[in-house]
Formats: structure tokens, sequence, C-alpha cells
């Protein structure tokens, strides 16, 4: 039986990187998944790549950032598969803009995605998983950046503090109103996916430079892949994890520590 046999979830961001490796473990561990992101094509074709196979995946196209979507990709989930009891708030973007570039439309826009796209996760999500009977999971996607911060990444440090601490607060009242939901965040290191390629091409330089800068603070010696974080997604979404909530998971090859 799969860790996430019975399991109905949704997860944002998931037509590349991490995302998508989150959906492709998810659905090996027996979760019925609902994925979501904007570009149409490249989430149809995940979607049909795991339907191929025999599984039960959805793509829904949105935009996160837009709050009158949530409600009904909650419902989509609910009609689809009967239920929802994991939310993966992993879609995120990121300028390479140091606090005197960064511009009042990048900063919106971080904040619009990183930030309050997590708060209508939850708020949404948790309306669906609170009188279901059943334990229910929340993992928020935040990054070592959330505790270390970088100066070229001035908005995207910011959103992603706010991050843990509303995971927290989330993860506190769940507790407190005695629903069945974890609440816990993830917080990748450097990590191989579309993001790191744009992240070198806005800072101007070679993916190969990038990844030198990020491997001279990783002291485990190599960074990281997208199933790394996506195996530390499975844990907390599943019922091996059931004691913990309010957490963060760092999956960081040791980054923080330096
Ligand atoms: P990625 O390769 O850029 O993939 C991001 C995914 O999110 C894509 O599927 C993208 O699809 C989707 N997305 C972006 N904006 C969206 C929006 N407004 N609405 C809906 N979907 C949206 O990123 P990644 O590296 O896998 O990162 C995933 C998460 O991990 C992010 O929260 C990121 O901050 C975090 N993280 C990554 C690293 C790293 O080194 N890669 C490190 C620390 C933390 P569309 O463009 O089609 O919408």
């Amino acid at each position: 039986m799969g860790r996430l046999q019975n399991k109905v979830a949704i997860v944002t961001g998931g037509s590349m990187g991490i995302g998508e490796a989150t959906v492709r473990l998810f659905v090996q561990e027996g979760a019925q998944v609902i994925f979501c992101s904007r570009n149409r094509d490249a989430g149809k074709e995940l979607e049909q790549d795991l339907n191929q196979k025999g599984n039960q995946t959805k793509f829904f196209q949105m935009d996160v950032s837009d709050v009158k979507r949530w409600p009904e990709l909650v419902k989509t989930a609910s009609d689809t598969f009967g239920k929802l009891n994991i939310l993966v708030n992993n879609a995120g973007i990121s300028y390479h803009l140091n606090i005197e570039d960064t511009d009042l439309d990048s900063w919106e826009r971080t904040i619009a995605v990183n930030q309050s796209a997590v708060f209508y996760g939850m708020k949404y999500c948790m309306e669906a998983m609170k009188n279901n009977g059943e334990m229910c999971s929340i993992i928020n996607v935040s990054s070592s950046y959330s505790m270390i911060a970088d100066g070229e990444y001035f908005a995207y440090c910011a959103t992603k503090a706010a991050v843990d601490n509303m995971t927290k607060a989330a993860a506190i009242y769940c507790g407190q109103k005695k629903y069945r939901i974890r609440v816990n965040s993830v917080h990748p290191g450097a990590v191989i996916t579309p993001m790191a390629a744009y992240s070198a091409k806005q800072a101007g330089i070679s993916l190969e430079e990038y990844c030198a800068g990020y491997l001279a603070v990783t002291p485990i010696g190599y960074l990281g892949e997208p199933n790394d974080i996506a195996y530390g997604i499975v844990y907390l979404a599943s019922d091996e994890s059931k004691y913990v909530t309010a957490s963060h998971l760092v999956i960081d090859g040791g980054s923080i520590a330096i």
C-alpha cells in the first residue's frame, strides 16, 4: 500500500521543478492529485503522461494569486475525487533584485504569489478539510532564505520569512480548534530546477556559475534535486508525520549551518 493511499492532494505549481517531482511521487505513493500552474501546455502534458500510466491526476490552469479561483480549485478537487486531505503550497517566484533595485511591481507580485497565495490556499483548503473526519496536512514550500538572507533577493526573502510564521500560526489555530489538520513548512536550499536557470539568467551568469556559487556554501558538496525536496513533502503529507505540526523541515545540504 502506498504511503498516501486514499489521500486527495492539491499541489500548486505542479507542472515543473519541485512541484512536478512532488506530483509524480504523490501519484506513485497512491494519492489522487489535482495540480495547478499557469502554463496550460506544460500542465496538460504532465496530466496526460501520468494518466496514460493508469493514474488519476487532474491539471487545473490557474494563477495562485487570483483569490477568486481558489474556491473553484477546491470544489473541483472535491467534486472529482470526493474529498481533500493534502495541500502543497509550492508555486513561487523569485526576482534577483536587491532592496535598491526592487520596484513596486516586483515587490507586489512577489508578495501576491509567494505570500498571499499561501494564505488563500490554507484558508480555502482548510474549509474543505476541517470536517472530513480524516487526517489532513498542509505543506508550505518556503526556502532556506526564510532563515538566512541574501541581499540580492530582497522581496523573496521577505515573503519566505512571512510564510514561516503563517505556517506556525495556522498550525496552532488548527490544533486549538481540534481540526485534524497539521501545517508545516519545507525549506529547500539550492535545487536545480527551471527557477534556478531563470535566477542565473536574471543575475547575468551561466547556470554553471550559479551552481558553483551555491556549491561553495553547501557543506554536503552537491546541490539538491527536485526529488530531494519531494521526499520530505511526502513524509509531511503522510500519516507517518502525525505528531509533526508547526515545524520547519530544512532540506539544504547544510547550507544554513554556515
Ligand atoms: P520553478 O521551477 O520555477 O517551478 C515553479 C512552478 O510554479 C511552475 O510549475 C510554475 O508554472 C508555477 N507557478 C509560478 N508562478 C505561479 C502562479 N502565479 N500561479 C500558479 N503557478 C505558478 O520553481 P522551483 O524551483 O520548483 O520552486 C518551487 C518552490 O520551491 C518555490 O516556492 C520556490 O520558492 C521554492 N524554492 C526553490 C528553490 C530552488 O533552488 N529551486 C530553493 C528554495 C525554495 P507556471 O509558470 O506555468 O505557472
